[in-house]
């Protein structure tokens, strides 16, 4: 997990990562959190002369933000943690905001990364999964439930592979980073060749790389093109591993998107900017933004 003291601009002053502890259940998971957060208050206090005055969290899975409670996460086990009320607690009573992991890397993309300045974008991460988040006027929707966004799971290829949503040929099951990295390991004969290693390939005109990143890349622009008739977003940013390919991935996927396109207006596609400190930085608007609406109210 990723840490960090943010200003009121959103600069990083202060950076620091921890193994989350997860193989020690989802007890230790949240003790770690909260002893992490506490460290770095009193590391501000140390080379800042002071601490923290909100703290932000922004977790994986299922969030409640509106009550601050951790829902469900995968693969941290946890359920139902009230995860606000024991940061505030260990904090001595500061202001804590909780997030949902993507939503909040999609916050800080919009206000100081890739977005900056757009009124509506889509951010779509393709790392083990696919995710997105949805950016309108500076704030970032989370549905009625807390599952607005959910892109990696609208059906791209209705006979396509089993999905762990118990639907089948879902985005992710396509197009994430992981789903390209089985496609390539498959292809190529190698159990350890991964998405990066087929990104390669493709630039070094491989004809099996180039057909599974084909594959990837098709479903990918008609998964986007389905999101962005709904949403008709300014900007599209995408992220997570795959997106470090670069125009390897850009390219392609902006041809794709275009030649599917009949009516829809077609939004900037590009890459994102922060790259994996982007939660933690959106965490920090987050606290941010509680100072600034408790003024305000
Ligand atoms: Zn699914």
């Amino acid at each position: 997990m990723k840490a960090a003291l943010v200003g009121a601009d959103g600069t990083l002053l202060h950076e620091a990562r921890r193994a989350t502890g997860r193989e020690r259940g989802p007890d230790a998971v949240v003790e770690t959190i909260l002893a992490f957060a506490a460290e770095l208050h009193a590391y501000g206090v140390e080379h800042f002369g002071t601490g923290a005055v909100a703290a932000g969290v922004a977790v994986p899975g299922i969030v409640d933000a509106t009550n601050g409670i951790a829902i469900y996460a995968a693969n941290l086990g946890w359920r139902d943690v009230p995860m606000r009320a024991l940061l505030a607690e260990r904090l001595g009573g500061l202001p804590v905001a909780l997030g949902h992991d993507v939503r909040t890397g999609g916050l800080a993309e919009g206000r100081i990364g890739a977005g900056r300045g757009a009124d509506r974008f889509l951010f779509v991460p393709l790392g083990t999964g696919i995710a997105g988040a949805i950016g309108i006027a500076g704030t970032i929707e989370a549905g009625a439930h807390g599952y607005a966004g959910e892109i990696g799971h609208i059906v791209v290829r209705p006979d396509g592979p089993d999905c762990g949503c118990g639907q089948r040929g879902c985005l992710e099951t396509l197009a994430s980073a992981s789903a390209v990295t089985r496609a390539w390991a498959a292809a190529s004969g190698d159990p350890d060749a991964d998405a990066a290693d087929c990104a390669k390939a493709v630039e070094s005109g491989d004809p099996a790389a180039v057909r599974v990143w084909r594959n990837a890349v098709d479903a990918l622009a008609a998964g986007l093109v389905t999101a962005l008739t709904l949403l008709d977003p300014r900007t599209l940013i995408i992220g997570g591993g795959l997106a470090e390919a670069g125009e390897t991935l850009f390219t392609p996927l902006r041809a794709a998107v275009e030649e599917r396109v009949t009516f829809q207006k077609l939004p900037h596609i590009v890459p994102a900017a922060l790259g994996d400190t982007a939660g933690c930085l959106g965490a920090g608007l987050l606290a941010w933004d509680l100072l600034s609406t408790e003024v305000s109210a």
